[in-house]
């Protein structure tokens, strides 16, 4: 027989030991029989429930199925159990919720029917709160990453298969919930990205590489064709084999954030080169941003390190207090700061006026002011423009020109005050007159027809109108330039400019020319009469030498056309024999403008040659250069013809006059000897002066003959080599007795031989000192010299007689040439020794030449080389 009470004990003993809370119930108001520990703990009573049914032991269940359940399991007999049952419970005194999974299990008594009921739970309150937790988590997570527009996806890569949330899949731009394998989502990616995601995958589903996935690219929406930019993160799970069996992550929407990243980097270029200076400085005054401009403005170079610059390389020291004590106090956060700063160059120190605007800048999340921002406009450029504005406009207001400005019905806007003056209008008149007013009507038509619109279409036009003054009704002549003015934005015109000159002083000028023009045109007209009417050939010449004119007179005596005369044209008319003499002695006068005079020979109509005496004198300017030649042609045919008969009768009479007075000149001193031998001294002295005349004939004569000789060429000469100071000394020696007045003195230094025609050259010497006893009657010495001159020999004869005036000085050696005057006659001779002296000088390559004071006497000196050669 079983002991209940043992049994019971053990029951007790069993429950208590029983891992999960335990209870036993018995009899249908279920009244706790049995109850473990680890119960009570979930009931949060003690044993003193033991023996009381349910509901007194437990008051808070009632309104709680639990009783009800009980009775029920009572009564049916049938277990009931259930999980994740909520309860509610006093737990220090407090009713709080917790979860159950527990069983009511009948248990029958002996008589088959239902004793007990046994009451197992396990509290798994725990559980279900940190999963109602992980829910909630879950939840807000999603929320939260839906809220923040990331969307998440989950590759199932076994399968192939992705698990997009309703963000995800609105990134990538598919509608709906459809499935969506791999290949149609990578299929969203745009191309140019699409490698490095492929190569982003693959790397994140290489267990090896532990590559995490993140990754920014642009996704082509798969419906609506949008572009975005997805940031994508994630992570593959790999199982014990090293396979991804899952590749989880989120990606979320960065548009927005990449264009707004690209808006800044636009704006950072955008002020980065922007025209005018910007920077930002820290509210301590550190630069932490400075434009490309601002470094080119005030000398910062790219390379430098601008946090390491100081204010005070910017300003020079007044400036920069003034900023620092005043300008920066004053910027305000509405209006920040606008005015005139002067900056400096920091290389070259250079003063850099500037529009300067400050404004604070405020951070956008915590709304702190955190620098100061400045832009800065350089001034120098309008400054400079201004001045030259300042400068045109001083310029126009003191034009001589008549300007003015007037808009499009040409009321007038300004006018200068040449222009005032010119058309006689007050100042304070100015605004209210209309150009038209001031027009003449004829003008105002032809602005308004033809002017105006060509203004409007070309800009601009020039010609001449006429103003009326506007006190006098004079009509004033002008000659005006109009320009259209055009609005710098619209670029529409709205006014036009004009610049007149006043043409009345140009007109009487031109009067003037006119008449001074038509006057020279007579005098012109009168001067080419006047040189036709001349007998001789009168020409100009250019300063090269090509003739530009020549009288009508040269049609009737040259043989070649006037016009082919011109230029060079005249040589060719010219006899070959006289062409190189005439050329040398033109072009030698072109060059030295020396006057050019020289006979020639030129064809006449006939063919015939006629001499021709020609001269020509250069025209100088102010400056003394060569403007033109003046020339004439003289036709000294008959002259030449003429001293032609006379040489040709000089030679034949002194020839023939030779012989007898030879003869003569034999008798006349046959009969002084016997004379002398009978000592008839009278008549012996008569018939010696008889002698001394037939010797100066025969001296006339033997010039005569030597004349001829010269200008028919055939003056002959007898080179030999002498000593030059014996035949000086035999010189004097026979000239010594014709005077008893003068004593020769003679001073003979040079002591060389010479070679040349010894008799001509004592022709000359005899010559010399006779005219030197002949022009000095009242003096009683004559000086005869000789010396080395440069290697020559020269030679003087000095008197002191009447001396030669200067102008007749050179004159002396031309042929018959006598000085005129009231002494002619007291002196005789034919004026033909100096010349035939002169003659033998040239021919021997010598000089002559005479130094005289008229009254005081004369030096007569030749120089002849050593050694004379025929020319
Ligand atoms: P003439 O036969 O007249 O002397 P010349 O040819 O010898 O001719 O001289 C020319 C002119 O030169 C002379 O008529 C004379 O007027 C001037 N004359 C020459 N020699 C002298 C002189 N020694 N003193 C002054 N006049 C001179």
């Amino acid at each position: 027989m079983t002991n209940p009470f043992a049994e019971a004990q053990q029951f007790n003993a069993l429950i208590q030991a029983s891992p999960v809370a335990t209870a036993i119930y018995t009899g249908p108001d279920v009244t706790i029989c049995m109850v473990n520990q680890l119960m009570l703990n979930l009931w949060d009573r003690d044993a003193a429930v033991i023996g009381k049914p349910l509901e007194k032991a437990l008051p808070e269940l009632e309104g709680q199925p639990f009783i009800g359940l009980l009775k029920n399991v009572f009564q049916t007999g049938e277990t009931y159990e259930t999980r994740e049952s909520k309860a509610e419970l006093l737990r220090d005194g407090q009713l709080r919720t917790f979860y159950f999974d527990f069983t009511y299990k009948p248990i029958p008594g002996p008589d088959g029917k239902i004793a007990y009921i046994f009451h197992t739970a396990v509290d798994i309150t725990q559980m279900v709160e940190a999963r109602n937790q992980l829910a909630d988590t879950k939840e807000w997570l999603t929320l939260s990453l839906s809220s923040a527009g990331t969307g998440t996806w989950d590759l199932d890569t076994l399968n192939n298969t992705v698990r997009w949330d309703a963000r995800c899949r609105e990134l990538f731009g598919f509608a709906g919930d459809e499935h969506i394998p791999y290949d149609a989502a990578l299929s969203c990616i745009h191309p140019a990205d699409e490698p490095a995601v492929r190569q982003a995958v693959i790397n994140a589903l290489n267990p090896k590489a532990d590559d995490q996935y993140d990754i920014r690219y642009r996704t082509i929406g798969q419906k609506d064709g949008r572009l975005r930019w997805v940031h994508c993160k994630g992570k593959a799970y790999f199982n014990g084999e090293g396979l991804a069996y899952r590749f989880a992550g989120t990606v979320y929407d960065i548009t927005e954030e990449v264009h707004a990243r690209q808006r800044e980097r636009q704006l950072l270029r955008l002020v980065d080169d922007n025209a005018n200076h910007m920077t930002i400085a820290d509210m301590s005054g550190q630069l932490i941003y400075m434009n490309h401009a601002a470094k080119h403005l005030v000398g910062v170079l790219e390379t430098e390190d601008i946090t390491l610059l100081s204010a005070k390389d910017f300003y020079d020291a007044e400036e920069l207090a003034r900023v620092q004590n005043t300008i920066l106090k004053q910027i305000t956060e509405e209006d920040g700061w606008k005015g005139l700063i002067t900056l400096r160059n920091k290389i070259t120190k250079e003063p850099i006026p500037c529009e300067v605007s400050y404004m604070l800048i405020r951070d956008p999340e915590t709304g702190e002011v955190i620098g100061r921002g400045a832009n800065a406009r350089d001034l120098r450029p309008e400054i400079k423009a201004k001045a030259e504005l300042k400068l045109l406009a001083t310029i126009v207001d003191i034009s001589e020109d008549f300007c003015n400005y007037c808009d499009l019905d040409g009321g007038t806007l300004y006018m200068n005050a040449a222009g005032r003056q010119l058309i006689g209008l007050k100042e304070q008149d100015i605004k209210g007159s209309n150009m038209f007013a001031y027009h003449s009507a004829d003008s105002s038509r032809v602005i308004h027809e033809v002017i105006l619109p060509q203004l409007l279409t070309d800009g601009r036009w020039s010609g001449p109108l006429e103003l009326v003054h506007q006190q006098t009704g004079e009509i004033i002549p002008i000659h005006k330039q109009l320009f259209i003015i055009c609005d710098e934005f619209t670029g529409k015109p709205v006014a036009f400019a004009g610049i007149a000159r006043d043409l009345r002083p140009e007109l009487t000028f031109r009067k003037a020319l006119d008449e001074r023009n038509s006057e020279l045109q007579n005098t012109v007209q009168e001067l080419n009469f006047l040189a036709d009417s001349v007998p001789s050939v009168v020409w100009t010449s250019k300063p090269d030498g090509n003739l530009d004119y020549i009288n009508q007179r040269w049609n009737e005596r040259g043989g070649t056309a006037l016009e082919d005369s011109l230029g060079t044209g005249w040589a060719n008319g010219l006899h070959p024999d006289d062409l190189p003499a005439a050329l040398a002695a033109w072009s030698e006068s072109l060059q030295t403008g020396n006057p050019y005079q020289i006979e020639f020979r030129i064809k006449d109509k006939k063919g015939e040659y006629r001499w021709w005496l020609v001269r020509a004198l250069p025209l100088r300017n102010e400056a003394g250069e060569i403007v033109k030649w003046y020339g004439t042609n003289t036709d000294i045919t008959e002259q030449k013809e003429l001293q032609r008969q006379k040489d040709d009768f000089l030679g034949i009479a002194s020839h023939e006059l030779k012989t007898p007075i030879t003869s003569i000149k034999a008798y006349a001193q046959v009969m002084q000897k016997l004379f002398l031998r009978s000592g008839d001294n009278r008549n012996a002295d008569l018939v010696g002066k008889m002698n001394r005349q037939i010797n100066r004939l025969n001296s006339l004569v033997g010039d005569l003959l030597d004349v001829t000789k010269i200008s028919a060429g055939r003056l002959q000469f007898n080179y030999e080599t002498f000593d030059f100071n014996q035949l000086v000394e035999e010189v004097i020696e026979d000239v010594q007795p014709t005077t008893t007045k003068h004593l020769i003195k003679k001073a003979l230094s040079f002591k060389k031989e010479l070679t040349g025609d010894r008799d001509r050259i004592s022709q000359v010497i005899t010559n010399l000192l006779t005219n030197a006893i002949k022009y000095s009657p009242e003096a009683n010495e004559i000086i005869i010299y000789t010396e080395d001159y440069n290697g020559e020999a020269k030679l003087c004869v000095q008197d002191f007689g009447i001396g030669i005036s200067s102008e007749k000085k050179d004159k002396v050696f031309e042929q018959f040439y006598r000085v005129s005057g009231t002494q002619e006659y007291t002196f005789p001779g034919l004026g033909l020794g100096l010349y035939i002296s002169s003659e033998i000088i040239n021919r021997l390559g010598g000089k002559i030449w005479v130094t005289s004071v008229e009254g005081k006497g004369s030096t007569f000196c030749f120089s002849l080389p050593v050694k004379q050669l025929s020319i």
